[in-house]
């Protein structure tokens, strides 16, 4: 009796380590990932202010929920200008914790965050 016991303590911490296994080896893939590989990633707190308030419905999400601002959806984005003039609306940069909306107006942070 006392050895099956044992036989059934040692298969459940097999498989609790399995587990953790899995767990670690999912933490890592999702670091590798590099969700944080832009500024604007590295900063943005994913609080889904932006996303709420914009009044164009014009914030999207990445895969690793992040914003991406669709331009042609923005009251912001001119064309021309090739640039987001923040006072034609900017309410997603006004409430935006860390302004690190404003950042998009990088060229290369531009070129992750937003779509056409
Ligand atoms: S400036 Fe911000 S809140 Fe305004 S339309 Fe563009 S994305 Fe939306
Ligand atoms: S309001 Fe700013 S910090 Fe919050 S999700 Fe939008 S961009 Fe990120």
């Amino acid at each position: 009796m006392k050895r099956i016991e044992e036989i059934t303590r040692i298969k459940k911490d097999q498989r609790l380590a399995v587990f953790f296994m899995l767990v670690l080896i999912m933490g890592m893939g999702i670091l590798m990932l590099g969700p944080e590989d832009s500024k604007f990633n590295a900063s943005c707190a994913r609080c889904y202010f932006c996303v709420d308030r914009c009044p164009a419905e014009a914030i999207n999400l990445d895969g690793h929920g992040y914003p991406i601002i669709n331009k042609s959806k923005c009251l912001a984005w001119n064309e021309k200008k090739n640039e987001f003039m923040w006072d034609k609306c900017g309410l997603c940069l006004r409430g935006c914790p860390t302004k690190v909306i404003a950042l998009v107006n990088d060229p290369e942070e531009r070129e992750i965050k937003t779509v056409n």
